[in-house]
């Protein structure tokens, strides 16, 4: 099996890698970086969306696993202190492979897309931001506040879930809008409560000033400047986690609070 590593920047995820290496290659696991079958991330949810990132370009050919140097996260499945049984597991068992589909962003100024496994938002912490949304060409509504969020089911749990989002159980592919802080008085209003839309629906969100919002995807954040129109729908991208042992995601959803 060829595996990489991508770790969280402290002296315990250094520690931890080590030991994965150590293990690993006395196993004949071949360590490597350009064409890993395997990407191992150790620290939390942020080094695996990292990772994820870092090997966006052949994504589909490639499983992940999350190892979590602190408590349980939500995309990770071992900790730390588990470190042994994830170690036995992955040079004993072959794993389940997990898909979760990645949003493409399309902003009209850039020249290639952009990919998201949790969210993107539109946010704009200087001035209110009016955006017109349109789902599949249709006009929908009027945003007026701080910006929108566009989820996934792996993202549901996570910025959404600030935004009092649904949370959507795994296995289901949809998208949920949700706007941030929005505006509603006697002269505009809007849909207010999170909306959630079949995978196949096309989200763009249109605006003749967006030069003081970001364009956040995941851990990234780029300023939008001129753009005018961003559009959102789902990728043939997806991320495969590799599940080594039985997964509930209930579990996961009550450690969260
Ligand atoms: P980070 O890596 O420090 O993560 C922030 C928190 O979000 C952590 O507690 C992490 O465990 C949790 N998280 C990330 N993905 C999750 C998921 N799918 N389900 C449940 N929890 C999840 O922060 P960052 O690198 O700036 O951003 C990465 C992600 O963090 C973003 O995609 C966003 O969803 C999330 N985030 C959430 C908030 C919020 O809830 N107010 C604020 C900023 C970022």
């Amino acid at each position: 099996m060829r595996y990489a590593i991508v770790r969280k920047l402290d002296e315990n995820s250094d520690h931890v890698a080590d030991e994965v290496t150590k293990k690993l290659q006395a196993y004949g696991w071949k360590y490597d970086e350009e064409n890993p079958t395997l990407v191992i991330c150790i620290g939390g949810d942020g080094t695996l969306l990292y990772g994820v990132h870092q090997y966006m370009e052949n994504i589909n050919q490639i499983m992940f696993l999350g190892i979590h140097t602190g408590t349980l996260g939500f995309l990770t499945d071992y900790t730390q202190d588990e470190l042994n049984v994830c170690l036995n597991d992955l040079i004993s068992r072959e794993p389940k492979i997990n898909k979760a589909p990645l949003l493409k962003i399309k902003v009209d100024k850039w020249e290639n897309p952009a990919y998201a496994l949790n969210e993107m938002r539109i946010e704009n912490v200087i001035k209110s931001q009016n955006m017109d949304i349109y789902i599949d060409g249709e006009f929908f509504e009027k945003c007026r506040g701080s910006g929108i969020c566009l989820s996934t089911q792996a993202g549901s749990t996570a910025y959404n879930r600030s935004l009092k989002g649904a949370v959507i159980d795994s296995g289901l592919s949809v998208m949920q809008l949700a706007e941030i802080t929005p505006i509603q008085h006697s002269k505009h209003r809007s849909l207010g409560n999170p909306y959630i839309m079949m995978e196949t629906r096309k989200v763009s969100m249109l605006s003749d000033d967006f030069t003081t919002a970001m364009l956040c995807y995941d851990h990234i954040a780029v300023p939008l400047n001129d753009a005018k129109k961003i559009e959102v729908c789902f990728s043939d991208k997806y991320v495969n986690f590799a599940r080594y042992r039985e997964y509930s995601y209930l579990r996961r959803l009550k450690n969260l609070y």
